[in-house]
């Protein structure tokens, strides 16, 4: 009798343990995916420079996203306010 009472109790218990690992897999993964994707690297770990390389320069990048005006703007790679006449190694032609 009382090996049965904690089979079950074991039993619920590992039932219970499942439920909540299911329950915070998903967003922990949705949290990942979203953090993966907001992540940037740094200006120093891709040597940006405000100066373009050659005729190489984030206005011709296929990550630049311009700034209003003409002035600077971002990347969907490097982190912070990057100069359309700027350049690091991620460089990668429209
Ligand atoms: S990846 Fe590099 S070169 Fe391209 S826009 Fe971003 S900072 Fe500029």
């Amino acid at each position: 009798m009382m090996d049965d009472d904690k089979k079950i109790s074991r039993r619920s218990f590992l039932k219970g343990a499942m439920f909540l690992a299911a329950g915070t897999a998903i967003p922990l993964a949705a949290f990942s995916r979203n953090a993966l994707a907001d992540a940037k690297v740094s200006k120093a770990a891709m040597h940006y420079q405000d100066t373009p390389n050659g005729s190489a320069h984030c206005s011709t990048c296929i990550q630049f996203i311009p700034g209003s005006g003409g002035g600077n703007g971002t990347c969907k790679v490097v982190a912070g306010s990057i100069s359309p006449n700027g350049w690091c190694l991620a460089y990668a032609p429209k």
